[in-house]
């Protein structure tokens, strides 16, 4: 449930780097099919100058990286995230394609449209995958920015300042275009945070009951049911005490109804410390009356749980003016084992029962239903 609950903050950072994750997966998978593509267009280019041994030399690592990373991605990354060596791939993928561009644009003058081309779509590829990092962003498309501007100033020295103007207009229109889209980025994290958040209090609203805190009969009748299947597979022990407070309708009319609001809200702190096994089961089944549910537990189990709840009432002292037991609260229990084959109402009707039989004797007992006495 504390998953739905995360703040803001964090889901932003979590679904940030799962962006960069899947962006530098397409950034790798685009990397080699240009690469390639660049490569196979060039041989059939009647200007070439290249030294191909050299530029395979290059070419072949970087295909191996980009390839690495892809596998990595679905052999490792999907399942367990974001690994901060992801900076170290990026970073290896700026410097080859710069390397690579570099080397390229040595291979004549007409070589040099095409690596500018190469550079701008570099950028904007690069713009789109990590966009929701502002650092990551500047750090990979500046550089291919000026090494864009630095290949259009050798191809047109002449018009420096058409070029010089261009670049600063492409840095406005990433970083402002990257601005609006992050806007709209944060806008639908912030709209998952607050709807986590909502589910998790409607949960918490379908499952708790708002006075006590503990779990409510829904809640309780389910994990009953299940805990019934759950015991007639296992053939394990499985034990309900249904517990209820006494003369609790005096205690309202002398102490009114606010005094009887507390003391079921410590009573409900008292059992749900009571049941401290990760499956016991603590809930307020009714408005007076409790139930604990205790998978795994035998009938002498259950009777010890029974017996401390009534030592840490006495502890506890929560007066009652008008109790014919005593001057503080007290309960009555009905425990009962579950039987092999026995549903859910027959067990709470022994439960009850028993519950009715402590009653009968005076209160402030347990009573042992007697199907499994
Ligand atoms: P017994 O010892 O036989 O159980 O007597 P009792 O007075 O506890 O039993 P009864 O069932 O007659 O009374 C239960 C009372 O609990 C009646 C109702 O006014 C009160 N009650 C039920 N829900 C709430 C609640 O949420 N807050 C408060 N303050 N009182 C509640
Ligand atoms: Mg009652
Ligand atoms: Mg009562």
């Amino acid at each position: 449930m504390d998953r739905e609950a995360v703040p803001f903050d964090q889901l932003l950072r979590d679904e940030t780097r799962q962006y960069l994750l899947r962006g530098m997966l397409w950034l790798s998978s685009a990397s080699l099919v240009l690469l390639w593509v660049t490569l196979l267009s060039l041989l059939f280019s009647p200007h070439l100058e290249l030294d191909f041994v050299r530029v395979m030399a290059l070419v072949l690592p970087f295909s191996l990286l980009c390839l690495a990373f892809i596998g990595l991605y679905f052999f490792r990354f999907r399942h367990s995230g974001f690994h901060n060596w992801v900076y170290g791939h990026l970073l290896a993928m700026v410097v080859g394609w710069l390397v690579v561009m570099w080397m390229l644009s040595h291979g004549g003058a007409s070589m040099l449209t095409a690596v500018e081309t190469l550079c701008d779509i570099l950028m904007l590829l690069m713009a789109i995958a990590l966009f929701p990092s502002l650092r990551l962003t500047i750090a990979a498309v500046f550089p291919l920015l000026l090494l864009s501007a630095y290949f259009r100033f050798e191809l047109m020295p002449e018009s420096w300042l058409f070029n010089l103007v261009r670049t600063f207009c492409l840095a406005v229109l990433l970083l402002s275009g990257r601005e609006i889209i992050y806007g709209w980025f944060r806008k639908a994290v912030r709209r998952d945070a607050e709807k986590r958040k909502l589910l998790k209090h409607f949960r918490k609203m379908a499952l708790v009951d708002g006075l006590t805190g503990l779990s409510n009969r829904r809640h309780f009748d389910d994990i009953l049911e299940q805990e019934i299947r759950a015991a007639s597979r296992t053939g394990h022990s499985l034990c309900l005490i249904l517990l209820d407070i006494d003369f609790f309708k005096r205690l309202n009319d002398s102490l009114g109804h606010q005094a009887g609001d507390d003391c079921l809200r410590r009573i409900g702190k008292l059992l749900g410390s009571t049941s401290r096994r990760p499956r016991d089961l603590a809930a307020r089944y009714g408005g007076e009356e409790f139930a604990i549910l205790l998978p795994e537990t035998s009938l002498a189990g259950a009777e010890e749980v029974a017996t401390k709840i009534a030592r840490l009432l006495t502890q506890a002292a929560i007066p009652h003016p008008d109790s014919d037991v005593g001057s503080a609260i007290t309960v009555s229990q009905g425990l009962v084992k579950w039987q092999a084959g026995m549903e859910a109402v027959p067990l709470l009707a022994a439960a009850d029962e028993a519950l009715y039989e402590a009653k009968q004797r005076g209160r402030n007992q347990f009573r042992v239903a007697s199907i499994s006495a």
